[in-house]
């Protein structure tokens, strides 16, 4: 998307329905498969002179696995965006190295919703809030039956090493 005309035209407002090209978001060492296309109505208004500001909200559709069972989920994360561009950012470039997904007056916008996606990824996904996970012992998935392995924990931070197994099968 080229930004031109928003930042030099007096009162420019329009509403740009764009599409995500890729196929995944990379997020903390997994890839997450789109579970189905996605695109989205940004709104990009020109501000005070040399200025726009870009926004809309919409919601990403993943493959994902829960994190105890690892059975497959979609999940949906918001997207919202809402950034701010100067003319003095793109001429001299951002000294905080922020904006990378601008080229000169060409916005990625592939790169605003990635990070976008990023910043609302769940910490913790889920197939149903009390999901039972897999046996640490002989990996059976105990929202199915129980395997008959004797899980007896005394100390309840053994619950969360439970969870790190599970991460640590599905690598
Ligand atoms: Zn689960
Ligand atoms: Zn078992």
């Amino acid at each position: 998307m080229n930004l031109t005309k928003y930042l030099e035209t007096e009162g420019k407002q329009e509403t740009v329905h764009i599409s995500y090209g890729g196929e995944q978001i990379l997020h903390g060492g997994h890839s997450y498969a789109l579970a189905e296309p996605f695109s989205m109505d940004l709104k990009v208004d020109h501000d005070e002179k040399g200025t726009c500001f870009i926004s809309g909200e919409g919601g990403m559709e993943l493959h994902a696995e829960c994190d105890r069972c690892l059975d497959p989920v979609e999940i949906r994360v918001p997207v919202r965006i809402g950034e701010r561009f100067t003319q003095e950012e793109i001429t001299e470039g951002d000294p905080d190295g922020g904006h990378y997904y601008l080229d000169g007056y060409e916005l990625d916008t592939d790169l605003l919703i990635e990070d976008a996606v990023r910043v609302e990824f769940p910490v913790k996904i889920l197939c149903k809030e009390d999901c039972r996970g897999i046996c640490m012992i002989c990996g059976h998935n105990l929202n199915e039956s129980d395997c008959g392995c004797d899980r007896y924990v005394p100390d309840p931070r053994m619950a969360a090493i439970g969870d790190m197994f599970a991460a640590a099968k599905s690598k």
